[in-house]
This record gives C-alpha cells, structure tokens and sequence, in this order.
C-alpha cells in the first residue's frame, strides 16, 4: 500500500474504515483512500507578456545572475539559488517569473512562514501590476487560484501536480526543513521546474548539486556593494555576557538593537531586568501582539528588542544593530546565526554595522557561521 500524496507506505499509518483503508499522515491536508489520487484543482493560465516594473534598477550581478537562472530553467533544469541575505533574492525571480508566464505557464510562489508570504504577495502585486497576485495562507483560503499564487508550504497540498514553475523560498527553514511530509506534497505540486532561494543552503540540497541534479546559482553581493558583517566574539560566562550586552547597549546609543535569546523564559526574564534602564520590549512566538511589537520598533517607539529565533528571518530594520547572547546554545544552528547577523546593514543609507556574539565556547555553528560568512565576502 503506498498513499498518492505523501507516499507513505509504513502499515502503521494506515487506518481501516468500511473496506477501505486510507491515509492518516497525511491526513490533516483532508482524507485520502488507497489508490486514490489527490484531486487537481482547476487553476487559469494567463498568457501574460508585459514584463516586469521594478522601482529600481538591478545590479550587473543581479541582472547576471537572473539570467543565468532563466537559461537553466529553460534548459529544463531545476535551479538553487544560494545568495547572501539582503542580497534580493525576490528580485533573482523575476526575469523567470515573466518568461514562465509568457508562455501560459503556471507559478507558484512557496515559503515556509505565513508572514513573509503576505510580505511577498504585497511586493510582487507592485511588480506585475495587471496580474492578479493572491496569497494563499490562514486566513486567506476563499479564493485559491490566481495568475501567480504566493503561498505557504503547507498550502500545496491544495495544488497537486499544478506549477510549471514551483519557486520555494526558504527552504532550510522551520517547518519545512526535515519536514518529508511537506517534501513530498511540494514535490507533487509541481510538475516541471523547482526554483529554490536560500542564504544557507542543507547538505541535501548540496548533494543534490554536486550529483548535477539540479544547479546553482550565487549571488554573494548585496546590492549596495558592502560585505557582509562579520560578528565580533566574546567568549565568557553569563555574567561577562551580561556585561558586554550593557557594554554594547551604552555604545550605540542612537542606534536600534535586536538583542537575540536563546528560550522564551529568558526573553521574559532580561526584558524585566533591561526595562530599568533602556526603552524596551520583547517578541516570542507566544507574543499575542506581535505585529503591533514589530509596528512599534519599525516607528522607533522604543530601542531594543529582545526576541528568540522568530525574528531570525524575514525583517529588515534599516541601521540595526544585533547581539547574540548564548549564541552556543542548540538553537542557534549556523544557518540561524547567518539569517541574524544577515539582519545587519541591509540598507543603502545605512550598509555597515555590528553584530556581537556572546558565548561561553566557540562551538561548530558559531565556527560554521564565521567561516561561511568570510567565505561568501571573499567570493564576491
Ligand atoms: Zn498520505
């Protein structure tokens, strides 16, 4: 017995009902019987030859690398994108984008968070202004189809064997990432090319390059042309690390600060404590206000921020500063300390920064992270 959608063939996930059985891994995307295919849904396809309008111009690199991406999609090969954060990986999709549909192709737009999908769908409406452009996510499921569709990972199910062109945003992050239930689903949803974006590519995606099964593309520069930022590192107990958090916090006075925590409990427990003395706030993923906290920072109602991973991707604080305290704690893997100190000098008036890493050892991740760092900086 294997299950059509999540090809599930492990007994145990079988359930039996009036001489059928079906499927219950796959189960929360709706019941699916033995030897049933999941139903395709009846989607447009637009003949859509206007071309793209972006505000901006690109970067040569940019452009190059935009291009290099299209001619190995056309050559019928799926591609990875592998660019450094703030380096505008939306901006690598659309030359791609444009030629998919100009050829009544089908486009699927995939990410793994809820929030960066809505952010996405805004942006592209703006860059094909005459298309329709929808969002697929919670709370934005009435209408599921759309001449470009921006959706959650978790909302393909809805799209079986559907995109011509299926753009998977990152792919290495929470929930996606060791996810093969959700591997499996966005497998299905497409049916020709994959176009995958990521600032810290996984070892699978890696081998997959190297068998040449797919190809890669970088791009390492961010459009105003400055490196990225390489943290400074202090090694010392809790106290130590406490002590240059103040240190740092007195430097940049003018200056905005993400102050990164391993575990919500602390989050709370040093957002007591720092309240005496600076304007601040904190975000976990348990916050019920969070887009009101994020609103609040963005106007600079207060000046620091204390958070857990949850803002490691996604935001973009023009002249942000960012400390890492107990960055050798488990949930600081490499890939999240690159999104976090990736979250320093994105913008053009502001390109330089500084980001801290506080720890008690310097651990693999922390080593990973430095030396992939320099090694993007050195490759440009
Ligand atoms: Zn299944």
């Amino acid at each position: 017995m294997q299950c059509e959608r999540c090809k599930n063939t492990d007994p145990k996930y079988f359930a039996y009902d009036h001489g059928i059985y079906y499927c219950r891994k796959c189960i929360a995307f709706g019941r699916l019987d033995v030897g049933e295919k999941p139903k395709v849904l009846q989607v447009s396809h637009v003949v859509y030859k206007k071309g793209y309008h972006l505000d901006f111009e690109m970067t040569a690199l940019q452009k190059a690398a935009a291009e290099k991406t299209l001619t190995y999609l056309k050559q019928g090969k799926s591609v990875f994108v592998y660019a450094a954060t703030g380096a505008g990986k939306t901006e690598m999709t659309l030359e791609s984008i444009s030629y998919y549909l100009s050829q009544g192709k089908k486009v699927g737009f995939a990410i793994s968070r809820r929030q960066v999908v809505l952010e996405i769908c805004q942006r592209l409406k703006k860059v094909f202004p005459s298309l329709s452009v929808i969002a697929v996510t919670q709370g934005y499921t009435d209408i599921v189809d759309g001449d470009l569709i921006v959706c959650t990972t978790h909302q393909l199910y809805r799209y079986p064997y559907t995109f011509d062109l299926l753009i998977m945003d990152e792919v290495d992050a929470f929930p996606y990432a060791n996810n093969d239930l959700l591997q499996e689903i966005a497998q299905q949803a497409c049916i020709g090319q994959f176009l995958y974006l990521s600032a810290t590519p996984d070892a699978f995606s890696l081998e997959q390059i190297q068998a040449g099964k797919m190809e890669m593309v970088t791009l390492f520069k961010r459009p105003h042309g400055h490196p990225l930022i390489l943290p400074v590192v202090h090694k010392g107990s809790i106290w130590i690390q406490i002590f240059w958090i103040f240190y740092y916090c007195n430097k940049w006075k003018n200056k905005q600060v993400l102050l990164f925590m391993p575990t919500k409990r602390e989050v709370q427990l040093f957002y007591r404590f720092f309240a005496c003395f600076y304007s601040c706030a904190y975000i976990h993923s348990a916050s019920q206000d969070k887009d009101e906290i994020m609103a609040k920072f963005h106007q600079k109602a207060f000046r620091i921020l204390l958070c857990t991973t949850l803002l490691e991707r996604g935001i973009t604080v023009p002249s942000v500063q960012v400390i890492v305290y107990r960055a050798d704690h488990p949930v600081f893997t490499c890939a999240s300390l690159i999104q976090i100190y990736g979250r320093v000098g994105r913008s053009f008036k502001d390109p330089e920064g500084e980001g801290v890493c506080l720890c008690q050892s310097v651990n693999p991740s922390i080593q990973d992270c430095l030396k992939q760092l320099r090694q993007m900086n050195q490759s440009v």
